[in-house]
């Protein structure tokens, strides 16, 4: 037997792991300390009355011999695939059908998965810094060549760096790609693509035969009327774009698990379909999104839904808000805040790690090094609006108070 040895190529320690670690030994040595922590990238808002009603009488019916249901479709039930193509899709003028959506248990599972139907020799391209998954779920697959820990980065992936410098917009890379995974809003730096700057890279990926892979798992907090919520608002995304969505940030299903993936019929490759072969992938290796979590993920869409969602999204956008600003009075650079739940500032001189200690030490607050999400995440941060309002405040005056340390001035 021969294992994968992809895997061994993978650095050890998990990012989150070793921010708990930091934060439970501080916290040992430092009892009374009362800690707030901004890092999270989970939400904390219980689940809207409208969606835990949903849930219940889908409970009911799954015990009554009429209403039981077993296995789900594979591909995700009719009523909910129509809900999504009508309210997040025909609603933003986009030709998406309802059988071009798929339904899954989440976005994380859909972005790692994808990478499935594409050749082993595939070039990746991939924005830095970024949500993990992106990279990592392809070095499993052996896309990629081998991890340099000095530079961070890894041999055989293009890298399109998004910092200050260009006000974190990728260019498009001089190498072709075959794959192109593009976060928008960005996970960790919070800042979007507009129409027209996402228009570039479609164009781009037509004319290079190249697939955007595109994660919109944020677009709930999107409020600037020139960022799109979805990739194919914008002209010819339906030949060269696939589309991951979550219900996790817009409803708080974190917990509960359920997401979509958008594979157009136009999207065909050495005449095969990459529709045709996600739905066979789903249907070989996924027994469907359960009844249940589908049924809540209907009730995202009810008009009370709509509401209580909104009033959920809103309320992490005030924190980010607060953040954001409170961030800049004290004299930092930031970054994201207004369409995204994510603030990302600038550390100066100080490391990623070294602002994270100095934060926890002088503040008590916990966020996340930047340098966790790619090699030019180094000397950022991320703060999250995902906290309670009152932690986030005082976190921001704790902030305000120790600026001086934290930027160096003192
Ligand atoms: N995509 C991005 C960019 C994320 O930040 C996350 C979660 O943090 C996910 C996808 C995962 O979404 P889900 O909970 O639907 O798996």
């Amino acid at each position: 037997m021969k294992i994968n040895e992809n895997y061994l190529k993978l650095p050890g320690s998990y990012l989150f792991s070793q921010i708990a670690e930091k934060v439970n030994a501080f916290q040992e040595e430092h009892r009374e300390a009362r800690i707030i922590r901004l890092g999270i990238g989970d939400v904390t808002l219980p689940l809207a009355p409208s969606i835990v009603k949903a849930l219940h009488q889908a409970v009911e019916e799954m015990g009554q011999g009429s209403t039981f249901h077993g296995y789900a479709p594979d591909l995700g039930y009719g009523f909910l695939r129509e809900a999504i193509a009508r309210e997040d899709y025909e609603k933003r003028g986009c030709q998406i059908r309802a059988d071009e959506i798929f339904i899954s248990d989440g976005a994380k599972c859909d972005c790692g998965n994808i990478q499935e139907l594409f050749a082993e020799d595939a070039r990746i391209a991939v924005c830095d810094p970024v949500y993990p998954v992106y990279v990592d779920s392809n070095v499993m697959a052996g896309r990629t060549g081998q991890y340099d820990p000095a530079s961070g980065t890894w041999s055989n992936v293009i890298y399109l760096p998004c910092t200050r410098e260009n006000g974190f917009i990728p260019a498009l890379p001089e190498e072709t790609p075959d794959l192109i995974y593009l976060c928008n809003p960005s996970n960790p730096t919070g800042t979007t693509l507009t129409r027209e700057q996402l228009k570039l890279w479609v164009d781009y990926a037509n004319t290079h035969q190249a697939v955007i892979l595109y994660d919109a798992a944020y677009e709930a907090y999107i409020s600037d009327p020139d960022v799109p919520h979805s990739i194919y608002e914008v002209e010819g995304a339906r030949t060269c774009a696939i589309e991951f969505r979550s219900f996790s940030k817009n409803a708080g299903f974190t917990g509960v698990r359920l997401g979509f993936t958008v594979v157009p019929d136009s999207l065909t490759f050495q005449g095969a379909s990459l529709h045709h072969m996600w739905a066979r992938r789903h249907g070989t290796k996924y027994n469907g999104a359960p009844y249940i979590q589908q049924r809540a993920g209907l009730a995202v869409y009810s008009e009370e839904g709509k509401r209580e969602v909104a009033e959920q999204v809103a309320y992490y956008m005030r924190n980010a808000r607060v953040i954001y600003q409170g961030l800049r009075e004290a004299g930092f650079e930031a970054a994201g805040g207004v369409n995204s739940p994510y603030v990302w500032l600038h550390t100066k001189e100080l490391t990623s790690w070294e602002f994270f200690d100095r934060l926890l030490a002088c503040a008590h607050v916990v966020g996340t090094p930047g340098s966790g999400f790619g090699p030019s995440g180094e000397h950022y941060f991320r703060l999250t609006g995902f906290g309670t309002y009152e932690n986030t405040v005082e976190a921001v005056e704790r902030i305000k108070k120790a600026s001086g340390q934290l930027l160096g001035t003192e």
